[in-house]
């Protein structure tokens, strides 16, 4: 009893005695006076967020707690946000490069964190890619899969044909290779060539690979209009390998890509919450824009075209009764587009075509704008195009759906690059409030660091990485447009990436504090 109560005594006095004798918890960086959004989908709060190395270690009233701090940041009238984590970019090169690797377009929307290789693509040297980051610094946090297409390139080329047992094993080994590397799991463009040359049961082999190293499927679906197997039947696919490799499927930008499919996605979505109720774990996610972004053979030319790469396209191109069914199949493929005008050619180092649609392109040449596009793809390097072939309907059902975050998929040329996340915030939050500001802030960073499997990212909680956006509601907006793709996004005004600031005033302060990112 009486040693109960001294024990009490005690307890009473551990609390009472610092706070009478103005003992303070002193942290490096404050970041006072905001409103947080914490990243859980809570409603905003007042809150003042202590920064102690490279974690979050208060959150609450510094004043009444008595914190202290090396250094204050006044976030009076700001928003205070985990920083944003984007599931689908093309910044391999950009982290690669010396002038790039700040990966500053990123950065100004608020992102701290990105993941590259999707679509099948990227380099199949992860060990390599990563350790070149680690040396040369990078500017947001990011990690990488591997890409499907690429290791099937580098096994079998730009070969139509089916693997062999020998062939098979070799690609196994080097999505093996590549998950033991580091990569957060395995991406897919079974849209592209050469990726789009397997079959679904080829696909499922490898991803059983990426599976048991405890990666997961990232998916940009063999067809989102109505090309090959059709939107439905895609989304059927990617559940399949789900279900069958059994990992967890991530459909990349979600869509209903041209006419033809418009109005699918409350279908799609169905067969989506159909999947996750029944125990798949199927999550996507989606740019804010009308137009995608892709090459103009891409997305013209039929992929039997490819097979054996572009010197065989051009002796297709060559043979008569082989163009006439080409030009036939090019025709097919420019209607699903929604036509010449739909088709704006956004990156190309041919500054005559550069910004140019199409229909204008083709009325110049005197030509029909199939013959100009297969003239452009075969005569040297395939031009980025951003293609309009969605509408605000289904961009904005698919938006709503709590398996549906927000990913980029920047690539030179659109403006998505350097708009998506404040794009989001000013138009679809701000402006015409499909979301609020708690579920744009929660499918921008928690939502898609637990699909990622990131640890600690994506909160703001104490003991957290402290990855902090600091922007100002009324003003955050993206800048970039389809005739100027790069302006830099407004409204950030801190930036904090593993607890360095980064974004200072508006401000990139030359800070390279991101780390390279793996699954375990
Ligand atoms: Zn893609």
């Amino acid at each position: 009893m009486k040693i109960t109560r001294l024990h009490s005594v005690i307890a009473a006095l551990g609390v009472l005695l610092p706070a009478l004798l103005g003992a303070q918890q002193r942290v490096d960086i404050l970041i006072r006076g905001g409103t947080v959004v914490d990243g859980s989908g809570a409603p905003r709060r007042r809150a003042d967020v202590g920064v102690t190395g490279d974690r979050i270690a208060f959150i609450g009233d510094a004043t009444a707690s008595r914190i202290t701090a090396a250094r204050t940041i006044d976030a009076t009238g700001l928003i205070v946000a985990p920083g944003f984590i984007d599931p689908h970019t093309h910044t391999q090169a950009d982290l690669s490069s010396p002038e790039r690797h700040a990966n500053l377009a990123y950065l100004m929307q608020g992102v701290t964190t990105v993941i590259t290789n999707n679509d099948g693509g990227g380099s199949i040297e992860i060990g390599r890619t990563l350790d070149g980051w680690r040396k040369g610094g990078i500017g947001t946090n990011a990690a990488v899969y591997i890409g499907q297409g690429s290791v099937r390139g580098a096994v079998l080329g730009m070969s139509a044909s089916a693997p062999t047992p020998a062939q098979i094993d070799s690609m196994r080994a080097i999505v093996a290779r590549g998950m033991d590397q580091g990569a957060i799991g395995m991406s897919t463009g079974l849209y592209y060539a050469p990726g789009s040359y397997a079959s679904t049961d080829e696909v499922i082999e490898l991803a059983k690979v990426a599976a048991a190293k405890g990666g997961l499927y990232d998916s940009h679906l063999r067809d989102e209009s109505s090309y090959t197997i059709g939107l439905v039947g895609a989304v059927n696919e990617a559940i399949r390998i789900g279900r069958e490799a059994h990992l967890p499927i991530h459909i990349s930008h979600i869509k209903a890509l041209g006419t033809d499919v418009w109005g699918q996605s409350d279908s799609v979505i169905g067969i989506v919450k159909k999947a996750r109720a029944s125990g798949v774990d199927v999550t996507a996610d989606q740019y804010p824009y009308t137009a995608s972004g892709t090459s103009l053979g891409a997305s013209l030319l039929p992929r039997w075209a490819e097979a054996g790469g572009r010197d065989s396209l051009r002796a297709r191109a060559k043979d008569p009764a082989i163009r006439a069914r080409l030009v036939a199949d090019m025709e097919a493929n420019l209607k699903r587009r929604n036509g010449a005008h739909s088709l704006l050619i956004s990156s190309t180092r041919d500054t005559s075509l550069l910004g140019k649609r199409l229909d204008e392109i083709a009325q110049r040449r005197n030509t029909t704008p199939v013959e100009a596009a297969l003239a452009i793809v075969t005569a040297g390097a395939d031009p980025g195009v951003a293609s309009f072939n969605m509408n605000e309907s289904d961009i904005e059902k698919f938006m709503k759906q709590d398996f549906v975050v927000t990913g980029s998929d920047g690539s030179d040329g659109h403006p998505r690059k350097y708009g998506t996340f404040p794009k989001l915030f000013h138009e679809y939050v701000e402006a015409k409030h499909v979301l609020t500001l708690e579920r744009a802030v929660q499918r921008s960073s928690a939502e898609t660091a637990d699909i990622l499997g990131l640890k600690d990212r994506g909160r703001i909680g104490k003991g957290a990485f402290a990855d902090v956006v600091v922007f100002d509601e009324s003003t955050f907006a993206d800048r970039s447009t389809y005739e100027q793709p790069t302006l830099l996004a407004v409204g950030v005004r801190y930036l904090l990436v593993n607890g360095t600031p980064t974004i200072e005033d508006g401000r990139f302060v030359n800070a390279f504090a991101g780390r390279v990112l793996t699954r375990r």
